[in-house]
């Protein structure tokens, strides 16, 4: 099986360590140190705050071990604040934020937070199967630039699920994938549907799967 890591920092981990939890073939566990993260097949780097989160990094010596698990190859996935972590790039972080990297994209911190801090949408995401899934966006980043080895899944519908209109959100893009890299601007793991963290475990398994 394959044990997936939820990088346990700052944010919103243990929503993700319990969406993690009931899924075959994957354990679920806490990663604080470096020890613990070189136990790990996977990791899912949660909601929070960037900045936050970078700098902890730094204080818990894990920045430079991640960057190169992920650089590596390790299958990681990334939410709101994970998915900021996870760019190439970020657009409106503060001076002294850290990059992972990883993932060949621009983001926007906060993008959606400068006309509404939080909102929720029914998104379509390629590669989730059986209708859109609830997305809740709480000062959300989205990605203004992707490179072409990313492949973009989901994009902020033209009306949200209160059937207000998007505004400059329509059209963004919200969720993305590169190899083993996924990311998405909102937090499937505070709605119950537990689709996407089900991508991303398929993901991590078959990255086990070939490693034999
Ligand atoms: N605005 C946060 C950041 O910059 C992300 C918000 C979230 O993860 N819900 O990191």
């Amino acid at each position: 099986s394959a044990v997936i890591g939820v990088l346990a920092l700052q944010g919103d981990v243990r929503e993700h360590l319990a969406a993690l939890g009931g899924f075959p073939g994957v354990r679920a566990v806490p990663v604080r140190r470096p020890a613990e993260l070189a136990a790990v097949d996977a990791i899912v780097l949660p909601g929070g705050e960037s900045t936050t989160m970078s700098r902890l990094l730094v204080t818990f010596d894990l920045l430079e071990p991640l960057r190169a698990r992920i650089a590596d190859g390790m299958p990681a996935y990334g939410s709101c604040a994970g998915m900021i972590l996870l760019a190439d790039e970020v657009l409106d972080g503060r001076p002294d934020q850290q990059q992972l990297g990883g993932l060949d994209v621009v983001v926007r911190r906060n993008a959606f937070g400068r006309q509404v801090d939080s909102f929720e949408t029914d998104l379509a995401v390629d590669g989730v199967e059986g209708g859109p899934v609830r997305a809740v966006f709480i000062r959300a980043p989205w990605v203004e630039k992707a490179g072409a080895d990313v492949e973009v899944l989901a994009t902020v519908p033209a009306l949200t699920a209160a059937g207000r209109d998007a505004g400059e959100a329509a059209g963004r893009v919200v969720a993305v994938r590169q190899g083993g890299v996924l990311a998405t601007a909102f937090h499937p793991e505070l709605t119950g549907d537990l689709r996407v963290h089900g991508l991303f475990c398929r993901m991590a398994r078959e990255a086990v799967a070939g490693r034999r």
